[in-house]
């Protein structure tokens, strides 16, 4: 079948072969367990990736996903893996490999977490932990394995890892992988699974190593593109307010609330502690606003998101480190309480996916030590920032 090309209502670009769509968890037959463990996970509804891809995995096709991160694919696969595995059976059942220890292990988190009311065992084979702790967890016979190349194949060839009951195979950021040198040890792996192992790809590009990769060990293969839309300024109201001192910030901001919380807005601060000390600052004063940063872990983040999502709290601070994951749809103000350090960080926190044409207003305080910053900003997008009318209100 030809690709077909579809916009999703997340506003990214999908191509596939297949055209079967489920956009709810509850209608993906999973068993209940799992179904239980991506609900407390925090998930509520599978994102555009999760939609195409679970489905054709858990039938047993050969799926090629192309997607940059963060659009779902880890858990993509962790879910279809966790429903593929026979309880019944005490064997290494699923292999999944990637190009870090870090994301191996990360993996790993993930697929235990989600995993957590399913009694399915994991574990995570990487290169610079002791071997001999790896040997007995694998001769007991763990149902799914993730690894890096190295260490998996080791494993294989030494015997403690047995193949014989692997049904499923996937490689994650098959690109980085094949990239960095793993090509060889990739194809032996290849060449130790039975015949008729499932094969899952995952990568944000496609360049010919991966290819290759498909053609030779992948049959008839599901694919699945999500370009996810480009990052525009366009439509975007953006306004300065020249506050001089850094100690003056707080009044400005607590000056503008009421037009703030018209809304939702988000507020972004460049430190962490920044952050923290707004938020107690706001606070005291009696504004409900919620927080959100990078020391905090994922289950806290998904709570906090939730609420903000739900509109049950009007006002997010945070930082940039999670600017990229922070898509609103009723987000019509930022506010840079501090500008951002880094000029590409700009178009995170306040550009949109282009096409639908959505407004947004995005107000800057300026010191005068930011003043330079701001012209720097506005040459590299070649965009303007204007003194903040009177009127902003009525124009969020
Ligand atoms: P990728 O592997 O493509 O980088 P992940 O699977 O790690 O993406 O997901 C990126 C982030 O989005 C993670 O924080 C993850 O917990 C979250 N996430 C993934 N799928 C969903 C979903 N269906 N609902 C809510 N959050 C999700």
């Amino acid at each position: 079948m030809a690709d077909q090309q579809l916009t999703d209502i997340d506003g990214d670009q999908i191509e596939s072969n297949y055209d079967e769509v489920v956009d709810s968890f509850d209608d993906m037959d999973l068993n209940p367990e799992l179904l239980r463990g991506i609900f407390a996970y925090g998930f509520e509804n599978p994102s555009s990736i999760q939609q195409r891809a679970i489905v054709p995995v858990i039938k047993g096709r050969d799926v090629l996903a192309q997607a940059q991160s963060g659009t779902g694919k880890t858990a993509t696969f962790s879910i279809s893996v966790l429903q593929k595995i026979d309880p019944t059976i005490k064997q290494c059942q699923a292999l999944i490999l990637a190009p870090t220890r870090e994301l191996a292990q990360q993996i790993q988190k993930v697929v235990v977490a989600i995993g957590d009311y399913t009694k399915v065992t994991c574990h995570s084979c990487i290169g610079g932990t002791a071997i001999r702790e790896d040997i007995p967890i694998l001769q007991e016979g763990v149902q799914i394995v993730v690894g890096t190349p190295g260490r998996v194949q080791d494993m294989i060839q030494r015997r403690f890892l047995r193949t014989d009951n692997i049904k499923l195979f996937v490689l994650d950021e098959a690109d980085e992988m094949l990239s960095h040198g793993f090509k060889d040890q990739i194809y032996d792996i290849f060449q130790l699974l039975p015949p008729s192992t499932q094969v899952v790809l995952l990568s944000a590009t496609m360049p010919k190593e991966v290819l290759d990769v498909t053609t030779k060990f992948m049959r008839d293969p599901v694919r699945i593109l999500v370009k996810k839309d480009e990052l525009t300024l366009e439509g975007i109201r953006q306004f300065y307010v020249a506050v001089e001192k850094e100690d003056w910030k707080l009044d400005t901001l607590t000056d503008l609330y009421e037009t703030v919380t018209i809304t939702q807005a988000v507020i972004f601060c460049n430190t962490r502690r920044k952050v923290d000390w707004l938020t107690e600052r706001l606070t005291a004063k009696d504004f409900t606003v919620s927080a959100m940063h990078g020391d905090m872990d994922q289950a806290q983040r998904d709570v906090i998101m939730k609420e903000f999502r739900s509109g049950s709290s009007r006002v997010l601070i945070t930082t940039d480190l999670l600017a990229r994951g922070i898509d609103v749809q009723q987000v019509s103000l930022v506010i840079n309480y501090d500008l951002p350090v880094n000029k590409e960080n700009y178009i995170h926190r306040i550009g949109r996916g282009g096409r639908f044409g959505r407004k947004g207003v995005a107000i800057n305080f300026v010191t005068n030590e930011d003043v330079s910053v701001m012209r720097e900003i506005e040459r590299f997008y070649s965009t303007q920032i204007e003194e903040m009318p009177m009127n902003v209100a009525d124009l969020i």
